[in-house]
């Protein structure tokens, strides 16, 4: 996933904008230069962590270049966590959940909120 998808992506449940970012893996795309089919940030760059408007460079020739292979997205509004997994991220509304998404929780514990793990939505590690 993009950290330009950071721009766009909105919690599927409570439409709340902007989520909050945990990355865990990530790769980096060396050849990958901006072009007409790679957007660049538009308003707000998750990499840097700045408003577009406030750079002093051209925005996100870095970003750009970068991949989060695994995550975790969290609803600050609902605390509905959505996980990242094979660059993609899983943004699915709670009745298409499967608890399966549990087992990434306990892999990745030690990096995730605990407010997550212990009330997160749909499910969490408290009440599983
Ligand atoms: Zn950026
Ligand atoms: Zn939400």
């Amino acid at each position: 996933m993009k950290y330009r998808l950071m721009d766009i992506l909105a919690c599927p449940m409570c439409k709340h904008f902007h989520l909050d970012l945990y990355v865990f893996q990530e790769k980096e795309y060396q050849k990958r230069e901006p072009n007409e089919k790679i957007p660049l940030c538009e308003i707000y760059c998750s990499y840097k962590n700045v408003e577009v408007k406030e750079m002093a460079n051209p925005p996100c020739f870095e970003c750009i270049k970068k991949e989060i292979v695994e995550g975790l997205l969290v609803c600050p509004s609902c605390n509905r966590w959505y996980p990242i997994i094979d660059e993609i991220p899983r943004m699915l509304p709670d009745k298409l959940r499967k608890k399966d998404d549990l087992d990434f929780l306990r892999k990745y514990k030690d990096k995730i909120p605990q407010k997550v793990l212990d009330s997160g939505l749909p499910f969490n590690l408290k009440n599983p």
